[in-house]
Parts: structure tokens; C-alpha cells; sequence
């Protein structure tokens, strides 16, 4: 007898969840099926949400009306967001690095950023971690959080994405990304008048930009490929033993080793001081 799908178009997928089911499907059952959250996370992982929570900050309404900000007070705003939400499961994993070495990486992240943006932050923003939900062809679900929505000018969009990271996605690349597609659509259901979207990278580590406009054909090939990504899910979700465990370098900075079933023990990361 065929098992049923545990999994259906009936859920919302991620752009998280469909790039972790490409690099580990045991991972994605563990964390999209099994619904388990482990409150480890890496030093990186933290530095991004401190970097992402500043910027956020500084685009308030009240931040957006001053004459100006200056490059102390946004310092001052990240260690205060740094100190206030520091925790005992935070990791270093592959001891790659320092606690300290990521806070100023983190600082060398928002000084890039200020240095092209600053000192006036009054650019036209819709919304900041903007969640929002869409469809393609009416039955596939799925949902993103957008770091930035600015609308320039009536009809004119620009998703704007910040990575901590040390890796930078060149203009190909960029081209192909489907994270910043997926907002794309989103963004051309829920506004009335679209007529261009621009889709910004911020690589804040090297202070690089990628912007990357999308055709119509561009989208259609976009949404063919998210529809067929769902699809795998959904026929994989047949059988719970296909969400077999892919070791790589990804899986010190993954936190799932009592539930994975590839490894014994626990992520052997030391703890961040
Ligand atoms: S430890 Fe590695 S193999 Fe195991 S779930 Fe995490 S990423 Fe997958």
C-alpha cells in the first residue's frame, strides 16, 4: 500500500527549508517535520542576527526622520543589542575564530554599510522584516521574511538582503538566487501596482553590492523550479527513511548531533565567552 505524504501543499515552504533539504534531508526532517529547535547557535550565526537587529533599528521611523545619525550611535546600538541578548548556548564551532574577532567583523559590517549609506538613513521604507506569504498557481505555498522593503517612487520595489557572511554571490549567481526571486513574487501579489522590483545584496563584510532585475520569463523559470523543488519534497515525505543524514563541513556548525542519526555525541563546538 503507498504511504501517505507526511508533508503536503498544504504547508508553507521556506527558502531555509528548501535549501536544507538540498544540504541534508535528515536535518530538514528533524527541524521542518519533527518541528525540534535547538537554542545553540554559532558565534556567526549570532554576529548576523546583532548586525541584522541594528540595521533594523536604524531604519525606524524616528531614525529615518533625523537630520542625521552618527557612526557612534550605531556602535552604541549593536553592543547594547550584542550585550542584551548574549546566552550560554552560543558556539564556536571548528574554533575558527574568537568571540571577539566576530564582534568587530560584525562592527566592520555596520562601518561598511555606513560609509556608503550614512550619516542620513531616509530612504523610503515600506517595512523591515517584513513577512509575507504567497502562492504560485494557487496551490503552492510559501513564506519569506524580507530584511528591507523600500518603494523608491509609486510602482518601483527594492528588496534589499544583508549577509554577515564571508561568502559574496557574484551577478550570475545572484541572477540564479531563488531567496530574492521568492521575495520577488511575494511582493507582486500583495501590491497593486508593480511595475519593477530590484533585488539588492548587501555583502556587508566586504562592503560589496549585487542588484539583479528579473524578466518575466526569468520569474515563470523561477517559479518552475520552486514548484518542482516542492514537489520532490512532498514525494520524499513518502517514506520517512529517505531523509537519510549528508555529512560535510556543515555539520559543525549544525547542533542536531543527539537527534542525528550519523553521529553520537553532541557538536563537539566550545562554548562562546
Ligand atoms: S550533523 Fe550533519 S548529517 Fe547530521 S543532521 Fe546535522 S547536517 Fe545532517
Amino acid at each position: 500500500m503507498k504511504q501517505k505524504s507526511i508533508l503536503s501543499l498544504d504547508n508553507h515552504f521556506s527558502f531555509s527549508g528548501l535549501s536544507t533539504f538540498k544540504t541534508c534531508k535528515e536535518q530538514f526532517k528533524i527541524v521542518y517535520i519533527d518541528g525540534l529547535r535547538k537554542e545553540q547557535e554559532s558565534i556567526e550565526a549570532y554576529m548576523g542576527k546583532c548586525v541584522h537587529e541594528t540595521l533594523e533599528w536604524l531604519y525606524n521611523p524616528q531614525n529615518r526622520a533625523k537630520p542625521y545619525i552618527t557612526f557612534d550611535r550605531i556602535c552604541r546600538t549593536y553592543d547594547e543589542i550584542w550585550v542584551e541578548n548574549w546566552h550560554d548556548k552560543i558556539h564556536i564551532p571548528n574554533y575558527r575564530c574568537t568571540t571577539d574577532e566576530l564582534y568587530t567583523t560584525g562592527k566592520r559590517c555596520l562601518s561598511n554599510y555606513y560609509n556608503k549609506y550614512g550619516p542620513i538613513f531616509s530612504e523610503k521604507v515600506v517595512e523591515t522584516e517584513l513577512l509575507l506569504e504567497f502562492t504560485i498557481d494557487g496551490k503552492y505555498l510559501f513564506k519569506g521574511v524580507i530584511d528591507r522593503l523600500d518603494q523608491p517612487s509609486k510602482g518601483k520595489f527594492v528588496i534589499h538582503d544583508y549577509k554577515t557572511g564571508k561568502r559574496t554571490k557574484m551577478q550570475k549567481a545572484a541572477q540564479k538566487d531563488l531567496q530574492l526571486a521568492m521575495y520577488q513574487i511575494a511582493i507582486e501579489q500583495h501590491f497593486e501596482q508593480v511595475d519593477e522590483v530590484v533585488l539588492k545584496w548587501h555583502y556587508l563584510r566586504k562592503g560589496i553590492e549585487v542588484c539583479v532585475k528579473h524578466s518575466e520569463s526569468d520569474i515563470l523559470n523561477i517559479k518552475k523550479q520552486l514548484v518542482e523543488k516542492v514537489d520532490e519534497i512532498i514525494i520524499t515525505s513518502n517514506n520517512l527513511s529517505n531523509f537519510y543524514p549528508k555529512e560535510s563541513r556543515l555539520c559543525d556548525w549544525c547542533f542536531l548531533w543527539e537527534e542525528c542519526s550519523a553521529k553520537s555525541g553532541s557538536n563537539p563546538a566550545m562554548k562562546a565567552k
